[in-house]
């Protein structure tokens, strides 16, 4: 023990010579100049005595302060100089990877050594780390898995955890994990940083632990929403209500009023918007206000527009772009760069930010632009917390994100955007006033920013529970309803209780919870575990193009469109795409009626004339892709879309497999002389939303309509609709797994019993059985 304590206080001492050294020489000198100008030094005695005197210690402060670069740093330096150096072990955790590797690198530049040396990265499938390593940055998910198997963290002193603001599930699963911990080791120290002030929350959550701010500063900020921007090109723009079957709807309209000269490229943006079909005609039928508003239509054009308005007229300064993922950042990159002025090298530095960039364009956004070049970044809402980019003085913010991923295994993202809090808004135009005065263009109207929730829920109450349930499952947190029980904020344990249920009905957990290996896939597909389990049997039964267009189809807004006042036309548009009693068919058909249109250049004309949606269209194309590698990824297909297609011309198929992953959607259809009624067995009488392809039908001929969704207005609407025969049902509703065949006996028995098919339930239980000892065989 002796000779191990004078090998590391030898080691301590030579790492403090070797600091010394590099802070004297005169790249040194500067950074440590950077590092005491950030406000998060001013508080560097005050944050390490408070994490000497208490094991839990919360620390807020406004971004770019420097907690994310600093606060790990300073424990770093000050237990090498306590001589503890060489036996410390922290750990800081970030939400993505990618802030996780740009911290790392910042950090060991700041020490002026190389990654791996003290300070290392670790993220999934990826990582530098020495034996010398003593500062680790990692993703939460990292420490999660690590903890799986090193239940006490041994050998680590300090556990960092940061953006805890965000709420992310993976951080609210780790505090809670890390609670349990604490009394174990008592020596560990736990410090939660966070952006935004709701530390009290956290703070109780860990017995009064305290509380530590870094005070900060920020230039005014000029705030212009899209009506304000509209106006100076001489539009108004102006929100109409509107009556219609289902109740009120709200309706967008731009008017022209006086033009005028001034911004004349803005204005001709907006008219190019005007021509959107999306736009001048689109009313949704639910009743969320701010659905109404589709910012996608008002599109790269304007963003162009406003860019290159920048470019020309105003001051220096570099411009944020807040965009909602890599695919529009990417598609915009490729614009910009054709145009005259923003594609210019000499005049625009055109840089990107965003989850899976590079390292070298990583530092370039740290950069200073040369001189008479002006710096543009297209980022996500990375941008927003996670990486502070110090000259911003332009920020442009399209409302909407793709929210953080709750894919604790696979970190993969959320697949649709929405919109952002006022908190984020806020956040996002704060980011402009960083260095002086600055501007931030919203690029939707006001009242669309005041429906904007207040903050973010967090992800644990926002994540469909089901998804959770699983999450919980698969990181083998124990068991779930007494696990959320623990959490930061719980969700409903009633409705935690029917998830759990549900997931036993559709066979992604078995009776005593554990997951099922149809529950161990569906962990792996970030998506509702119906459709999840839809896209599985698809894959199995080589029908997967079809099926694909079918989950894509139910995951974007509806691509069939029903204005106003060309209701029938719409109607009867959408259902010469059915002739076989299908929503979800008469999609299939609808997007490769599209795909070919496209192939022709002619999908614009294709959907303007049969009432589709061509964004719904393009975000079809786009998930459709990235179901594909989420499955590829599972190992479910290869990439062989021959084989994968084998059975895709098979409808009946297909409507089974639809009929495997809606179930227990099930409505039976009871026919009378005139036409038919529907029942389920919660709701008893049930109806038709109007566009369904079946509610123009006065016969189905088939006994059961699988369903995707309830809507209880007055009466209670099935919306997308499949009919299926006895057969399909039988041997496709519930799960076909050896798992709980009783169980499903039990459950599927009881609905035709109540519909009194008592002859088919017999039938029903002599072929599973059958299919049980296959199974088992
Ligand atoms: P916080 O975590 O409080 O938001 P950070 O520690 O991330 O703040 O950043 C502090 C400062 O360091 C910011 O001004 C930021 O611009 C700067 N910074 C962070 N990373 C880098 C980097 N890789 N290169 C240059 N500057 C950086
Ligand atoms: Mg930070």
């Amino acid at each position: 023990k002796a000779v191990m304590e004078k090998i590391l206080w030898r080691r301590s001492l030579q790492l403090c010579d070797q600091q010394r050294a590099w802070q004297d020489s005169p790249e040194g000198r500067k950074m440590l100049e950077f590092r005491k100008s950030l406000p998060a030094y001013k508080e560097k005695d005050a944050i390490l005595k408070a994490i000497s005197q208490s094991q839990v210690v919360i620390i807020s402060g406004e971004t770019g302060c420097g907690k994310t670069t600093q606060i790990p740093h300073f424990i770093l330096e000050s237990e090498i100089e306590s001589v503890r150096g060489a036996s410390c072990s922290i750990i800081c955790t970030q939400p993505r990877r990618i802030s996780a590797m740009s911290v790392s690198e910042r950090v060991a530049s700041e020490r002026g050594e190389k990654l791996g040396e003290c300070v290392g990265y670790k993220v999934r499938l990826e990582g530098i780390k020495g034996r010398d390593t003593h500062l680790l940055f990692c993703t939460t998910g990292i420490l999660l898995r690590r903890l799986l198997v090193d239940r006490n963290l041994k050998g680590i002193t300090h556990v960092i955890v940061d953006e805890i603001h965000e709420r992310g599930m993976n951080e609210d699963f780790l505090l809670i994990v890390l609670k349990d911990l604490l009394p174990r080791r008592p020596e560990l120290r736990l410090i939660l940083m966070s952006a935004t002030l709701d530390a009290e929350l956290f703070s109780s959550y860990f017995g009064g632990a305290p509380i530590l701010r870094i005070p900060g500063f920020t230039y005014p900020v000029r705030t212009q929403f899209l009506e304000n921007i509209l106006e100076m090109t001489g539009y108004r723009l102006t929100l109409y209500n509107q009556i219609d079957d289902y109740g009120q709807d709200r309706v967008w309209r731009i008017s022209k009023q006086a033009p005028r000269k001034r911004k004349s490229q803005i204005a001709s943006a907006v008219e190019e918007a005007l021509r959107s079909a999306d736009f001048k005609e689109y009313s949704p039928q639910t009743r969320e206000s701010l659905s109404c508003w589709n910012p996608d239509c008002i599109g790269f054009n304007l963003i162009e527009c406003l860019l290159c308005d920048i470019c020309e007229n105003e001051r220096p300064g570099s411009v944020l772009v807040f965009m909602t993922g890599w695919d529009d950042i990417s598609s915009l990159k490729d614009k910009l760069l054709s145009h005259p002025i923003l594609g210019d090298p000499g005049r625009v530095s055109l840089l990107t930010c965003h989850g899976s960039m590079a390292s070298s364009e990583q530092r370039l956004i740290f950069d200073e632009p040369k001189d008479g070049v002006r710096k543009i970044v297209l980022a996500t809402n990375i941008a927003e917390t996670s990486i502070t980019i110090n000259d911003v003085v332009f920020v442009l913010d399209c409302g909407k994100a793709k929210e953080t991923s709750y894919d604790a295994l696979n970190n993969t993202p959320c697949l649709l955007p929405s919109w952002i809090s006022k908190v984020s808004a806020q956040q996002r135009r704060g980011r402009a006033g960083r260095v002086q005065p600055g501007e931030c263009y919203h690029l939707y109207p006001r009242c669309v920013y005041e429906a904007f929730a207040e903050y973010q829920l967090p992800e644990i109450l926002r994540t469909p529970l089901q998804s959770l349930c699983l999450q919980i499952k698969s990181l083998q947190l124990g068991s779930i309803s007494e696990f959320l029980s623990r959490a930061l904020q719980s969700p409903e344990l009633l409705a935690v209780q029917n998830a759990i249920e549900y997931l036993k009905i559709i066979g992604a957990l078995d009776k005593n919870e554990n997951l099922t290996v149809l529950g161990q896939y569906l962990t792996m597909l970030p998506m509702e575990p119906k459709l999840g389990k839809m896209l599985i049997l698809g894959a199995i039964f080589n029908c997967l193009d079809p099926i694909l267009t079918v989950v894509a189809g139910l995951s974007v807004r509806d691509p069939f469109l029903t204005p106003m006042d060309k209701k029938e036309l719409a109607e009867a548009a959408k259902s010469q795409f059915s002739n076989d009693y299908s929503d979800h068919l008469a999609l299939v058909r609808a997007y490769e009626g599209w795909k070919d249109a496209e192939r022709d250049f002619a999908g614009y004309d294709y959907c303007w004339k049969n009432f589709l949606s061509m964004q719904s269209m393009k975000a079809i194309d786009s998930l459709r892709r990235e179901f594909f590698s989420l499955l590829k990824d599972a190992g479910l297909v290869d990439s062989n879309a021959i084989t994968c297609n084998a059975w895709s011309h098979e409808e009946h198929l297909i409507r089974a497999v639809i009929c495997y992953g809606l179930y227990p959607g099930i409505s039976s259809v009871v026919h009378n002389e005139k036409s038919f009624s529907l029942k389920t067995m919660e709701d008893g009488q049930v109806l038709l939303y109007s566009n369904s392809v079946n509610a123009r039908e006065s016969k189905i001929p088939y006994p059961w309509l699988v369903f995707n969704e309830k809507i209880k207005v007055n009466a209670v609407f099935l919306r997308d609709s499949t009919a299926v025969s006895d057969s399909v049902l039988l041997l496709f509703g519930g799960s076909i797994s050896k798992g709980d065949i009783d169980g499903h006996l039990k459950m599927l028995g009881g609905y035709l019993e109540f519909f009194m098919k008592p002859a088919i339930a017999e039938m029903y239980q002599s072929l599973r059985r059958e299919l049980d000892e296959l199974i088992q065989t």
